[in-house]
């Protein structure tokens, strides 16, 4: 395609990124973005006079969407011949119905980015679906900002799914109220009208007579009467010509030739959308620069946040008086001086900043919230623009189901995906791994923080959250649009990555740990966080807990083997027996002999010898073992029995091992100086019963016993 290859050209590129990005972080994607944006600005003025949108691109979007989803463009086509027909019928100009025309046309954008299953699901879309689709759409029409659409071919889009509410029709905007422009009103019931007169799967066709009264019973509510009856008039005179679109569309090679180039420019689409719906999904509000600070997006929440709308600021460059952040001291003032500003601060330094700030909605009315301002880097390390994000803090608005669904799957403090939502996604990947028959790969990637909990006791659970949220905000950024984030819990993330190999999971695993390493998350001076990490790849037997116990195996070893650093499941069996004497835990023991595996490690407790014991008798009784042998500071446990012939089972009640369980206090101090200080150690030695399938296996077993013993142990 022209566009995207002259995109590149104009990048001057030394290091040109590959023609498609199959599978790239947000920076690369912004970067593509904008490039494609530069060049169809300067393609607009291109003719004598200016395009709406330049024709190259129009056609490799209509032919991606064609590719897509063909009966779906008819019906954008059929769309945009009902619209102008309406307008020219109530006296447009030929240059507004193009706008229409065009507007139409794009109406199903976001399409581009929505998976096959959904976009060709024979059923009428659940609430969660149709939410889904509808987010691709904004995500599509800012993705149309970028490329400097007509603002007016813009302003329709946004507003085209505002629901008109009474029969003054009118939209929110913080601070006025102004009635539903005309265009939108017309798409809306073009729309609705060709929808209801196409054959779905689930519903028969209506004819032109039931699809008017049908609209006229909703007219005032949701469509603008008198637009659906100069609609019924234009049918009269010029109604033919659907059914000629609609024939020659049916005449036409139904099977086009798709070349490479062709897919290339389909995923590229997809996936700028793809990253632009992530943002959607996880800010109230974000806004993209270039490098000249021109607005290349406005997202559809940054009105609300700002006052301000979408056509106030297309085709103009970012003031600093467009988004007020002040900080998070009350009566503190908004940064007004250039210098002050984050955005400033980020295209000087090149440096993504995370903040907590208040944000002027209106007057004197400020919110809490959560700024992520990203540079956005491009060859030769030359800033080429930056994103600023805007999570408002202050606002749950109950009466939002799309939002209260998505807080039941969300971990309430980071808004990733929580522990239930994300073994579901993972259940549903693993589901197609084993449908695939092994032809894909899928990996899975656990993290946890480094001595957090000294982060916790060194600066305040308050600025633990604030790694949390930070370190997900992060991830986010990282992390590509098909992948899945999660909080596993605490302060452990699990990243689901689809089609990616072991190799490639653990490049991933050490780029996410580097870049967490270089981060000033926290936002605290002098607080370095860093990351564990363990990855593993899906084999053909896996279940979700299999496949995230030799993940957690993995990053258990990583942070035996000294921390802040990615541990990959083929070490695994070296990593584990090899001593690892050089680490600052050098507690952690895995070996075999004879076919019996054995492991120990230990625990720190805080409590006496009587009330550890009594921690213990629970913990034994919860997962139904049997004390063998029990002496003061002692005790021999049996957990778990074999299956019929001996060997291991799936369950953990079907894996037994014997476990000795033995206590100890001392007394150290370095130096004379030194406090003497009170250590009292739980140390526990594991050993395999009956046969096991290899040694991941056990150290899974393992390690999840000790996690569950150490939050006996170590809770109150
Ligand atoms: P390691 O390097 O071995 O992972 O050490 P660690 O200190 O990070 O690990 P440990 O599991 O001992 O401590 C985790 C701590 O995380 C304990 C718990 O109080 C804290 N934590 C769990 N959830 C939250 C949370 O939501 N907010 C905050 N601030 N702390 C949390
Ligand atoms: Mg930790
Ligand atoms: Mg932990």
């Amino acid at each position: 395609m022209q566009t995207l290859e002259n995109g590149l050209k104009a990048a001057n590129a030394p290091a040109a990124p590959p023609a498609v990005l199959m599978q790239t972080d947000s920076n690369a994607v912004l970067l593509r973005l904008l490039m494609m944006g530069e060049e169809a600005r300067r393609n607009q003025y291109a003719g004598a006079e200016r395009q709406l949108m330049p024709r190259d691109l129009v056609s490799t979007i209509l032919r991606a969407m064609r590719m897509r989803d063909p009966a779906g463009l008819l019906h954008s086509q059929r769309m945009a011949v009902i619209s102008s027909g309406v307008a020219k019928l109530l006296g447009w100009t030929d240059e507004q119905r193009r706008q229409l025309e065009i507007a139409a046309i794009l109406h199903e954008i976001g399409k581009l980015g929505i998976p096959d299953h959904i976009l060709h699901k024979p059923g009428k879309l659940s609430s969660e679906e149709y939410d889904f689709v509808l987010q691709h759409q904004h995500a599509g029409v800012n993705m149309l900002q970028a490329f400097h659409t007509d603002p007016t071919v813009i302003s329709m889009l946004t507003t085209l799914h505002h629901d008109l509410s009474g029969s003054s029709a009118h939209i929110e905007v913080p601070g006025q109220q102004i009635d539903l422009p005309l265009g939108p009103r017309i798409l809306a019931v073009a729309d609705a009208y060709d929808s209801l007169n196409t054959v779905k799967p689930y519903r028969r066709g209506m004819t032109h007579a039931e699809s008017i009264s049908t609209l006229l019973e909703k007219s005032g509510r949701r469509y603008d009467e008198s637009i659906i009856r100069t609609l019924n008039r234009w049918y009269e005179n010029e109604g033919s010509a659907l059914f000629r679109l609609t024939e020659s569309f049916y005449d036409a090679e139904r099977t086009p030739e798709i070349s490479q180039e062709h897919r290339d420019d389909i995923a590229l689409l997809s996936q700028f959308i793809g990253v632009l719906c992530q943002f959607q999904q996880l800010y109230d509000g974000y806004f993209l620069l270039d490098a000249r600070e021109n607005y290349c997006i406005w997202s559809d929440g940054m009105p609300s946040l700002t006052g301000l709308p979408v056509q106030h600021v297309l085709r103009r460059s970012w003031q600093t008086t467009d988004v007020l952040l002040a900080p998070n001291t009350e009566d503190s003032v908004p940064a007004t001086e250039r210098d002050d500003t984050m955005i400033v601060h980020a295209m000087r330094t090149g440096r993504a900043h995370f903040a907590s700030r208040r944000c002027r909605v209106s007057g004197n009315n400020f919110i809490k919230a959560d700024i992520y301002t990203m540079p956005i880097i491009g060859p030769g390390q030359k800033i080429a623009g930056v994103i600023q994000l805007i999570r408002n803090k202050s606002r749950v608005s109950p009466d939002d189901v799309g939002k209260l669904t998505r807080l039941a799957m969300c971990d309430s403090l980071t808004g990733v995906a929580n522990r239930g939502q994300l073994e579901s996604r993972l259940r549903q990947m693993l589901e197609e791994f084993h449908a695939q028959d092994g032809t894909r790969s899928l990996s899975v990637i656990f993290l946890d923080v480094d001595h957090f909990k000294c982060i916790n006791d060194n600066h305040g659970h308050q600025v633990g959250d604030q790694v949390l949220i930070d370190l997900a905000r992060l991830l986010q950024h990282e992390t590509y649009s098909l992948e899945v984030i999660g909080r596993y819990g605490g302060e452990e993330f699990v990243i689901v990555c689809p089609d990616t190999d072991l190799e490639a999971a653990v490049r991933r695993a050490e780029r996410l740990r580097t870049s967490i390493m270089k981060s000033s998350i926290g936002g605290i001076t002098g607080l370095s966080v860093t990351s564990s990490f363990g990855v593993a790849t899906a084999r053909r037997i896996d279940t979700v807990q299999s496949l995230l116990e030799r993940a957690d195996t993995c990053l258990y070893n990583a942070k035996a083997a000294g921390r802040n650093r990615t541990c990959r499941e083929s070490e695994l069996e070296t990593a584990a027996t090899v001593e690892p004497g050089h680490s600052d835990d050098d507690k952690i023991r895995i070996s075999e002999s004879n076919g019996v595996f054995h492991f120990s490690d230990r625990v720190e407790v805080s409590t006496s010898l009587e009330i550890t014991a009594m921690k213990l008798r629970a913990f034994i009784s919860e997962h139904r073992g049997v004390v063998v042998d029990q002496e003061k500071g002692k005790m021999q446990i049996r957990l778990g029995t074999p299956g019929f012939f001996g060997h291991w089972g799936k369950t953990a009640s079907r894996q037994p091992v014997d476990l000795s369980i033995s206590f100890e206090t001392t007394r150290n101090g370095r130096s004379p100086q030194e406090k003497i200080r009170t250590h009292r150690i739980v140390t526990v030695d594991m050993r395999s019963q009956g046969k096991v399938p290899g040694m991941d296996h056990f150290a899974a077993r393992c390690l999840s016993l000790m996690r569950d013993l150490k939050a006996f142990l170590q809770g109150s």
